[in-house]
């Protein structure tokens, strides 16, 4: 693949994460993505009608989505990659508004899951989410993105707080609060969120409405060899995925794409991972096909999860940190992540069997694993285990800076994700006697 390629990759995947502002946001354009291609949405309160070669989707709380597509003939298993389309940020407060040194107004705020706060500082934020209003007797939600630069989270100048640079902290009730604006416009947030809505600000009944990082994404480094961006955990990761699940042209099982939320607070939730979503999902499918329930236990039998959250690569400033073998880099291709506690759901068959398929695929495999003293992050891929209890591996791509505001990527990273999704699409997980195959 030529230079210009994987250049026009991450331009899409720039695109897709300005349009994924929060995790609602991200559902929203991946649906969008999907109904381009064909497939049409499902509704869980609905009858299903499947046929074979038919496309689907289905979102939950508008912040989770399983597509599914079926193949031609009898299929004997699902195909699935699961990402996470939310990252850590902060939720603002439904009655938000503080005032501060009787001179500004600036937004009550809760940290969503564990960001490095430093990152939030001195930069312009904008807010996105949800915005649950009443319109004709009907409750009805909204997504809403003020896409400008709105607020500033500012530090205390090095003058007043001599420590800074010798490693400082930052309480989420004191240091994190984002400015908005000066004293005289108290009492306006709201009307600016009902106006984003389209609505009067007394028919807001409820928000899920979060802060994000508005800086674009950028290609650096003397080759043009790293990307930065915000969230690119995960949605660098939901991006390959979705683009090697659109690309599949042979699949031989049902093909199956997750994207979760909550995964940045434990997944807890009824659209997490840590739910029946993909259960539910699988077996109506199944059901809906005229197969029986003994059919469907004999298809999730039959079936291989990839779990794709992104990976720490060996930091250029603190080496140390990553482990004496397994040290990933960017720009090295697809990162297997192991962990002999079972956090990463990697072992050495189902890191067989995927590091083949990428061989063949002609994308390269590197391994991960945290320095045993460190104990690293989870992933979806344990969580989701348990609920539908496949073969599954964990892998990510390689990155610096993991829950950063702005993270760093490999720039070849990207299609290497793109071109393993595909091939992996394409595959069949084959168990016969002793031989279990990917192809
Ligand atoms: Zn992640």
């Amino acid at each position: 693949m030529g230079k210009s390629n994987m250049g026009d990759m991450n331009e899409a995947l720039f695109a897709f994460i300005a349009s994924s502002p929060s995790q609602f946001h991200t559902i929203a354009t991946l649906s969008r993505k999907l109904q381009d291609a064909g497939y049409k949405a499902l509704h869980e309160h609905m009858p299903w009608k499947i046929e074979a070669s038919g496309a689907y989707f289905v979102t939950r709380n508008m912040s989770s989505m399983i597509a599914f597509r079926i193949p031609e003939g009898k299929p004997s298993g699902f195909q699935m990659c699961a990402a996470h389309g939310d990252s850590p940020s902060f939720q603002i407060k439904e009655n938000p508004e503080l005032e501060s040194a009787g001179v500004y107004v600036k937004l009550s705020t809760e940290k969503y899951g564990g960001m490095i706060c430093s990152t939030w500082m001195d930069r312009p934020l904008s807010v996105a989410g949800r915005v649950v209003v009443s319109e004709n007797g009907r409750i009805v939600s909204r997504l809403v993105n003020a896409d400008r630069d709105l607020l500033v989270i500012p530090s205390v100048a090095i003058h007043m707080n001599r420590g800074v640079n010798e490693g400082a902290s930052f309480n989420a009730a004191v240091d994190m609060y984002p400015l908005l604006g000066s004293e005289s416009t108290k009492g306006s947030f709201r009307r600016f969120v009902a106006d984003l809505a389209g609505t009067s600000e007394d028919a807001i009944l409820g928000t899920d409405l979060f802060l994000y990082n508005r800086m674009a994404g950028t290609k650096f480094g003397l080759d043009g060899e790293f990307i930065s961006a915000p969230r690119l955990d995960d949605l660098q990761c939901a991006f390959g995925c979705l683009k090697g699940f659109l690309q599949a042209d042979k699949p031989k099982k049902a093909t199956v794409l997750c994207v979760f939320d909550n995964e940045e607070v434990g997944s807890g939730t009824r659209q997490g991972a840590d739910s029946g979503f993909l259960d539910d999902m699988l077996s109506r499918a199944w059901h809906a096909l005229g197969r029986s329930d003994a059919q469907y236990r004999a298809a999730l039998a039959g079936s291989f999860m990839v779990s794709a959250d992104n990976a720490h690569a060996i930091h250029p400033n603190h080496p140390e940190f990553a482990d004496r073998s397994e040290r990933p880099v960017m720009n090295g291709g697809i990162v297997i992540k192991f962990n002999a506690s079972m956090s990463y759901t990697t072992d050495g068959l189902s890191a067989a069997v995927f590091s083949e398929l990428c061989r063949a695929a002609e994308v390269p495999v590197q391994r991960y694993a945290n320095r045993p003293d460190l104990r690293g992050g989870s992933t979806l891929g344990h969580i989701s285990l348990a609920h539908v209890s496949v073969p599954t591996l964990d892998i990510g791509l390689a990155q610096l800076a993991m829950h950063s505001s702005y993270e760093t990527a490999g720039a070849k990273d990207t299609e290497y994700l793109v071109r393993a999704a595909r091939a992996f699409y394409d595959s069949a997980y084959r168990v016969s006697g002793e031989r279990i195959a990917l192809n």
